[in-house]
């Protein structure tokens, strides 16, 4: 099924319409479909892409995105709204992050394509419709084991969207967003195919949200993405009215990640979202010999995303950090 005929001609302005997006078939001779709901505004406008679920474990922004879906009316929107909460279906109903079928990562295919993969072909089902979009809102939760506070990535800077894309992010309201410099990695990976670089290349203004932690959902965190999704939309111009005044977030290029050293159990001495100095201790990690050795700081800045599992081997995260300069 086409989403976007039945957005642009099946629907008159100011209504909407829950239809099965299929993605892909199934060995049965059925389709992998996912819910999403389709509104066409009473008036013009941008048309927003509001998503969740990339990550099949990631459930609090399904819930975000399932809230907006009830809160928003299409009589009172500008332009078109296409809402998403589950864009990886497969992985959702395995309650992991990876389509099962290849194990590979969905944000890492975009813009994706009708080659050798399942996940690519998925992207590319996906991409066909995101790319017909104005901005995309994508919600997001730590990788399991890990716990972040709200922060916000953006396309590189040699994108076209960047600038329109950290305008979004501060209107959605996070504590830190994340400007990558072209060329640049996170943590070793290259992200040129994660949807929000992808998108802010072909000229979309492309929000990455991450709120909490994976397979949860976490009441504060959904009310506060719920709060950000609607502070873009009138942003955008989709709703009338301001965005929320809200604090000024730390805008940083890259970020820092504080390893272990050792193995032991994990004992977090800060939360995601404190502020820290630099030699603060972020950890201690505890053998049961009485071994114990603390993880320290190596800057001043707010932790965006904590590990929260009992256990630590070297090499592994213990926390993120976006320094303050
Ligand atoms: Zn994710």
């Amino acid at each position: 099924m086409d989403v976007l005929s039945v957005l642009t001609e099946k629907l008159e302005p100011g209504q909407s319409e829950w239809v099965n997006w299929s993605l892909y078939p199934l060995p049965w001779g059925g389709e992998l479909a996912t819910p999403v709901l389709l509104m066409r505004g009473g008036g013009p406008g941008p048309r927003v892409y509001i998503s969740g679920g990339i990550h099949g474990d990631e459930h609090n922004g399904m819930e975000i995105v399932r809230r907006v879906a009830g809160g928003l009316d299409p009589a009172e929107l500008s332009g078109d709204a296409v809402l998403i909460p589950i864009q990886n279906m497969s992985a959702f109903v395995y309650r992991q992050r990876e389509v099962p079928w290849d194990g590979y990562d969905l944000n890492r295919r975009f813009p994706g394509d009708a080659g050798e993969w399942p996940s690519d072909r998925i992207a590319a089902a996906l991409y066909e419709v995101i790319s017909q979009c104005d901005y995309v809102i994508d919600l997001h939760s730590a990788l399991r084991g890990g716990r972040c506070c709200p922060h916000i990535f953006v396309g590189p800077d040699d994108a076209p969207a960047q600038r329109e894309a950290i305008q979004l992010a501060e209107a959605f309201g996070s504590d830190v967003i994340i400007a990558m410099r072209s060329g640049e990695t996170y943590e070793g990976f290259q992200l040129d195919n994660a949807l929000h670089v992808r998108a802010a290349y072909d000229g979309i203004p492309t929000v990455c949200v991450e709120l909490g932690e994976s397979d949860r959902i976490e009441k504060s965190f959904v009310q506060m993405g719920t709060r950000g999704v609607f502070n873009c939309l009138k942003h955008t111009g989709s709703l009338v009215g301001e965005p929320e005044e809200l604090n000024r977030p730390l805008i940083v290029h890259e970020q820092v990640t504080v390893r272990s050293e050792r193995a032991g159990f994990l004992l977090p001495a800060v939360d995601a979202g404190d502020e820290v100095a630099e030699g603060q201790l972020l950890a201690e990690v505890t053998q049961p010999t009485g071994k114990r050795y603390e993880v320290h700081s190596p800057v001043a800045g707010i932790i965006t995303r904590l590990q929260v599992n009992g256990t630590a081997v070297p090499g592994d995260r213990i926390a993120v950090i976006a320094p303050r300069e």
